[in-house]
C-alpha cells in the first residue's frame, strides 16, 4: 500500500479523476493553465491536462518535503519538543510543539507548559489552564535530528494531578519500595483497528459488504488478507528510531486488525511506551489518510475484537519455584476480579463475550495454554516452574497506566483475607 505518502497519491488520484478542487493549486490557478493550454491549441485532451496538473502536484508536495526535511542542525542548536497529553476522554492524544534552546537527554531538562484544558474537555473555561509535567522523552522520527516527543502528565496550577491524569497514581504505586523491589515486569499487546476514513468501515473490507469469514487472515500474507502492511511496517521502524521497547508485530485474526507489543518493560515505562507506540500510530495513520480506532469490538457479529493482552511478572515469578508465586497472584486477581474489568477499558463488554478467544466479562477463569481463559500461564511457564502469567481481560483502549499499577497493586501490595482466600482457592483449584 503506497498511501503512506498519502498527500502525493490522494493528489495524484483526485487529479487523474479530473477534480481540480483538491489540487494543491486552487481551482482559479487550475482553469486558468486550463485555458491558457487550449488557447494555445498545444493540449487539446483532458489526459494532456490530467499530466501538466500531475507534474505541479508533485513538485509543490516535493518542496514541501525539502523543507520538511530541512536539516537546521548547522545553523541553530534549538530543537522541536513535540509535548504530548492524554486528552479528555482518556483515549485522546492531544500535542503542541515548542522551541527548546539546546538538545536534551533527559525531561528534567525541560520546562513544565500548559495548554487549553477547555478544549480538550479537562477544565471549565473560566479557569482553564493544565499544566504539562515532561515525563519521557523519545527520538522524534517525524523530524529527525535531535528533535523529541515528550510524554506528558497533567495538573492543575495547583499542582494536584487533573482527573484524566492516570499516570501519577501509578507512578506512586511503582515508586513502592515493595514494588521496585520485585521489579515487575510488563509486556503489552496492543491491538487495533485500521478504518477507511470516509466510510469508517476495515481497511480491506469492501464498502457496505463483508470480507470472507476468519482463519486466512491472521498473520496473513497476500493482497487479499493483508491489508495495511505499510502502516505496521512504518510505525515498526518509527517505534525503533524513537527508543520505543517494541518487541514484534504481527497481522491479527480480523482483517485490517494489527498488533504491536512492548516489553518486557519494567513499571511505568511499559505504559510510557505504549502510550508513545499509539502517538506514533495516530500520525502514521493521518499521513496514510487512514483512520485508526482502538475500540475493543469494531465489528459486531462473528469478528475478532481487540484486546490488550498484559503479560507480567515480579522477580519472584522468574525465579525458580516461581510457579508459587503465579498461583498467588492469578488467585488475588480472581478476588478482585470486577475492579480489573471495571479498570480495563470502555466498552470491554461487547468483546469479552467467552467466544473469539476471550472468557466471559461475568467469570474469572485461568488456564494454561487456554486462550479462553481470563489469565493465561504458558506451557513454558508451567514446564520451567516459573515464569510470566497473561492477563487477557485488557481491552484495546485500556490506559496501561491503569492496567500494569493495578496489577502490581493486586498481586503485591494487597492481601485478602485469609477466609477470602481459602475460599477463592478451593474454588480455583488452586493450592498456594
Ligand atoms: P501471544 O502469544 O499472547 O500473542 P506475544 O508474543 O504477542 O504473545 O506477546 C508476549 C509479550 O510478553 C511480549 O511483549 C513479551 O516481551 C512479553 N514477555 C515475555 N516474557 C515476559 C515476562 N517474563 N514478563 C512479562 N512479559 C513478558
Ligand atoms: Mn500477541
Ligand atoms: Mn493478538
Ligand atoms: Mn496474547
Amino acid at each position: 500500500m503506497a498511501q503512506i505518502l498519502a498527500p502525493s497519491v490522494q493528489w495524484q488520484l483526485r487529479a487523474a479523476k479530473g477534480s481540480a478542487d483538491a489540487s494543491p493549486l486552487s481551482s482559479k490557478s487550475l482553469s486558468s493553465l486550463f485555458v491558457k493550454q487550449n488557447k494555445r491549441g498545444a493540449v487539446k485532451s483532458s489526459t494532456k491536462f490530467r499530466i501538466c496538473a500531475l507534474s505541479s502536484d508533485n513538485s509543490t508536495v516535493n518542496r514541501l518535503e525539502q523543507l520538511l526535511n530541512l536539516d537546521v542542525k548547522p545553523y541553530t542548536d534549538k530543537i522541536i519538543a513535540e509535548y504530548i497529553w492524554i486528552g479528555g476522554s482518556g483515549v485522546d492524544l492531544r500535542s503542541k510543539s515548542r522551541t527548546i534552546a539546546k538538545p536534551v537527554e533527559h525531561p528534567s531538562e525541560l520546562p513544565k507548559w500548559n495548554y487549553d484544558g477547555s478544549s480538550t474537555g479537562q477544565a471549565p473555561g473560566e479557569d482553564s489552564e493544565v499544566i504539562l509535567y515532561p515525563q519521557a522523552i523519545f527520538r522524534d522520527p517525524f523530524r529527525g535530528g535531535n528533535n523529541i516527543l515528550v510524554i506528558c502528565d497533567t495538573y492543575t496550577p495547583q499542582g494536584e494531578p487533573i482527573p484524566t491524569n492516570k499516570r501519577h497514581r501509578a507512578a506512586q504505586i511503582f515508586s513502592d519500595p515493595k514494588v521496585s523491589a520485585e521489579i515487575p515486569w510488563f509486556g503489552i499487546e496492543q491491538e487495533y483497528t485500521l478504518l477507511q476514513t470516509n466510510v469508517k468501515w476495515p481497511l480491506g473490507w469492501p464498502a457496505g459488504g463483508y470480507p470472507g469469514p476468519q482463519g486466512p487472515y491472521y498473520c496473513g500474507v497476500g493482497a487479499d488478507k493483508s491489508f495495511g502492511r505499510d502502516i505496521s511496517d512504518a510505525h515498526y521502524k518509527a517505534c525503533l528510531y524513537a527508543g520505543i521497547n517494541i518487541s514484534g508485530t504481527n497481522g491479527e485474526v480480523m482483517p485490517g486488525q494489527w498488533e504491536f507489543q512492548v516489553g518486557p518493560s519494567v513499571g511505568i515505562e511499559a505504559a510510557d511506551h505504549i502510550w508513545c507506540g499509539r502517538y506514533l500510530l495516530e500520525r502514521i495513520t493521518e499521513q496514510a489518510g487512514v483512520v485508526l480506532t482502538l475500540d475493543p469490538k469494531p465489528i459486531e457479529g462473528d469478528w475478532n475484537g481487540a484486546g490488550c493482552h498484559t503479560n507480567y511478572s515480579t522477580k519472584t515469578m522468574r525465579e525458580d519455584g516461581g510457579f508459587e508465586a503465579i498461583k498467588k497472584a492469578i488467585l488475588n486477581l480472581s478476588l478482585r476480579h470486577k475492579e480489573h474489568i471495571s479498570a480495563y477499558g470502555e466498552g470491554n463488554e461487547r468483546r469479552l463475550t467467552g467466544k473469539h478467544e476471550t472468557a466471559s466479562i461475568n467469570d474469572f477463569s485461568w488456564g494454561v495454554a487456554n486462550r479462553g481463559c481470563s489469565i493465561r500461564v504458558g506451557r513454558d511457564t508451567e514446564k520451567s516452574g516459573k515464569g510470566y502469567l497473561e492477563d487477557r481481560r485488557p481491552a484495546s483502549n485500556m490506559d496501561p497506566y491503569v492496567v500494569t499499577s493495578l496489577l502490581a497493586d493486586t498481586t503485591i501490595l494487597w492481601e485478602p483475607t485469609l477466609e477470602a482466600e481459602a475460599l477463592a482457592a478451593q474454588k480455583l483449584s488452586l493450592k498456594v
